[in-house]
């Protein structure tokens, strides 16, 4: 809990009880979860309380907001230090079977060069399919 606290701080966050709460929740599920997915959870928490977090760790960096296959929103730590680096994002799966978003850090995004004027401030890539998981578990 610690180190939780201290990577908080350093985004200029408070650590208090209900945020470090959902810090770790995100970091144990090692993929981009949705509110629904986080109030499962988070049992001992509201949902007004959960967005709350989600809210304010959006504004400092602390989570980005993906969108899955669905439309809906989706939350996941960022992993860079340095603000600019928003840029060097990864590429998301989207599984239409299980419906869950896996983050393919491996795999580095396109470059992509804007027309002049354009300015970008962040990007995503989302490739649509079947997680391995429930391609094992296909009947043949
Ligand atoms: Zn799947
Ligand atoms: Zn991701």
């Amino acid at each position: 809990m610690d180190e939780i606290a201290h990577k908080l701080e350093r985004k200029g966050v408070k650590p208090t009880a209900n945020r470090m709460l959902v810090y770790q929740a995100l970091v144990d599920q090692h993929r981009p979860l949705s509110m629904r997915d986080l109030e499962m959870q988070l049992l001992t928490l509201d949902k007004s309380s959960i967005f709350r977090v989600l809210t304010l760790f959006a504004e400092h960096d602390v989570v980005h907001a993906v969108e899955d296959g669905r439309g809906i929103e989706l939350y996941e730590l960022c992993h860079h230090e340095d603000e600019s680096d928003h840029m060097s994002s990864h590429v998301h799966f989207y599984c239409e079977k299980c419906q869950r978003t896996y983050c393919i850090e491996e795999m580095a995004l396109p470059a992509i060069q804007l027309p002049e004027g354009y300015h970008a401030h962040s990007m995503s890539f989302m490739v649509k399919g079947e997680c391995p998981q429930c391609n094992k578990n296909k009947v043949r």
